[in-house]
């Protein structure tokens, strides 16, 4: 027998008993395909601004 834990829930169940393993149930295994996702779509879209960035846009803000 062999125990494992959960890495959504931290359960631990039996390796074996699980066909979602190594999650514990369907439910952690899409909750954990849903945080990889969103942590994979977040980085692309963060988008930083340059000094110059920020420069340009108080001066089009005085502008205005
Ligand atoms: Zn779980």
């Amino acid at each position: 027998m062999v125990k494992v834990k959960c890495p959504t829930c931290k359960k631990v169940f039996e390796y074996k008993s699980s066909k979602w393993r190594p999650f514990c149930s369907e439910r952690c295994k899409l909750i954990d395909l849903g945080h990889w996702v969103s942590e994979n779509y977040s980085i692309p879209s963060e988008k930083k601004l340059t000094d110059e960035e920020l420069d340009q846009a108080e001066k089009s803000k005085k502008d205005e």
